[in-house]
């Protein structure tokens, strides 16, 4: 039997359920389809150029992949009309889009006489298998990753002996995509950061497990130390499965008894990634409104001329900035500096989150529907189990407390380089003497402040007096 299997964010051969199904029942006719439907959410620019290579590095594993364009709901059933496949198989999405294309499909290709299956390849934990004792789904992270860690879990899977059919004439180049940016190219950083694909993927694992794990609990919130895993992407496009890091990482714990704190705690922020897919999957409007439906009230400000500065990495914070200019070389940005950032954006410059997300989405090579989504809402303080709105950030302190020789500034801020340590994170507070020192012309050489923090923290807190005038009410 042949069947087609319907690659979409799992582009590896290891660990994946729809492709070791396809391939247990006879040859494969692996597909990708970028869709391009109008109702689609278009990938962002630094996603794009992630897909490219991922595609490459797919396409060269299994001898063999038809890429398309255009809608899957046209292409999937005349794909198995021209290759004249009996089975249809893909591991499940969970964004909402996602969802009723995936069930239209299905219920289109089972009419035609097409066997159809999906498989769990992106999770831990399906959504809707974890529930609360009333049977609802969760709505604070704790207690679900608690009930998570009750649940089975199954080992994963080596990748199977795959023969691929012949598709001679179908499909499109990948450069037909267009996926990589020219003129500019400004992704050119990006090849030195980053190795996409189920290999690249691997090594990261391998080479967080090895060097960068030890010492995770205390140490992954300071982006000037390599104590993360960098794994996000890979996850986000499926090239590595949260059961193979699952798997690695208890293996490394049994291995090496000292390490058990440390990889709970990453384990935990695997879980955070279940926890946004749970909040997605059952509050499908997470990316558009607010999960906590009073925030509708707080008045944020439409001012173009903060967000482009936010954006450029031009705040006259250098936490704020560095963060920025991380993201935009690089494609990625440290947790703990997301946080800081979002934080400034939401409430000294009183953006709307929404606004801060749709800047992550087109500029992160890590970009995800609900990642980023319950990450903005969370910082917003509109979402579940958010942190309190009031709690604001003082990116100095921050600065300060997580970058504090500042080598994570000085690297993405190198005009601030010469600042001795006890002004870095706040330039403006420097004396004349200590900035003509250092060579720094503020306002010239780097941007003063474009908010007062004191000013606008004060300002923020008056917005949310309106969130908490306002009638609460989350969605159920
Ligand atoms: P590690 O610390 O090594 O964590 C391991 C894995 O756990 C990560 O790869 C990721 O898959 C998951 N994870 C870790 N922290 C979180 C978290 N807070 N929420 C959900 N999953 C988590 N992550 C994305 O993958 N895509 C996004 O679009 C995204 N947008 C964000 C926006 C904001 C405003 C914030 C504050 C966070 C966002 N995050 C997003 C979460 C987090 O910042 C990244 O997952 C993390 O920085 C990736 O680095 P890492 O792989 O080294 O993480």
């Amino acid at each position: 039997m042949k069947s087609i299997v319907w690659f979409r964010q799992d582009l590896r051969l290891a660990d994946n359920p729809a492709l070791a199904h396809a391939a247990s029942k006879g040859a494969v006719v692996p597909v990708y389809i970028l869709d391009e439907s109008a109702d689609a959410r278009a990938i962002g620019g630094a996603s794009r150029w992630w897909l490219h290579h991922s595609l490459a590095a797919l396409a060269k594993s299994l001898g063999g992949l038809v890429i398309l364009r255009g809608d899957p709901r046209d292409h999937l059933p005349k794909l198995a009309r021209e290759t004249q496949a009996q089975g249809v198989y893909w591991n499940r999405c969970y964004e909402p889009y996602a969802i009723a294309r995936d069930t239209q499909i299905k219920r289109r290709l089972t009419r035609d006489g097409i066997d159809v299956a999906s498989f769990n390849g992106g999770l831990l934990f399906e959504p809707w298998t974890v529930q609360t004792k009333d049977g609802g789904p969760y709505k604070v992270y704790s207690p679900f990753w608690r009930a998570c860690l009750q649940l089975p879990l199954e080992a994963p899977q080596p990748a199977p002996r795959v023969e691929v059919a012949k598709t001679d004439g179908l499909g499109v180049a990948l450069e037909e995509l267009a996926l990589l940016p020219v003129k500019p190219n400004w992704a050119k950083g990006f090849a030195r950061e980053w190795t996409p694909g189920e290999a690249g993927a691997r090594n990261r694992l391998e080479a967080f497990l090895d060097d960068g794990l030890n010492g995770y609990a205390e140490l992954r919130n300071r982006p000037d130390l390599p104590h993360t895993s960098r794994l996000s992407a890979h996850l986000h496009f499926g090239e590595i499965s949260p059961r193979q890091i699952w798997a690695a990482a208890m293996a490394r714990a049994e291995a090496d008894k000292a390490s058990r704190k440390d990889v709970e705690k990453f384990l935990a922020e695997l879980g955070w990634r279940e926890f946004s897919y749970h909040l997605l999957y059952h509050f499908p409007e997470l990316p558009e409104r607010n999960w906590r439906r009073e925030f509708d009230a707080y008045p944020w400000t439409a001012d173009t001329k903060y967000l482009a500065a936010w954006q450029r990495g031009r705040t006259g914070y250098p936490i704020v900035d560095a963060g920025m200019r991380e993201l935009w070389a690089t494609g990625y940005m440290h947790n703990r500096v997301r946080m800081i950032v979002a934080s400034f954006l939401i409430k000294h410059l009183r953006i709307d989150w929404r606004r801060g997300g749709a800047w992550f989405w087109d500029t992160l090579v890590d970009a995800d529907v609900a990642n980023n989504a319950a990450s903005w809402q969370w910082v917003a303080g509109s979402g579940a189990d958010a942190a309190p709105y009031f709690r604001i950030f003082n990116p100095m302190q921050q600065g300060r407390k997580f970058d504090p020789d500042g080598v994570y500034v000085r690297r993405w801020c190198p005009e601030l380089a010469r600042l001795p340590d006890a002004h870095l994170h706040a330039p403006f507070e420097a004396s004349q003497d200590a900035l003509r020192e250092a060579g720094v012309a503020l306002g010239v050489d780097y941007p003063k402040p474009i908010v007062d923090h004191t000013e606008a923290r004060k300002a923020a807190l008056a917005g949310y007096d309106k969130v908490k005038a306002a009638p609460a009410e989350a969605d159920a």
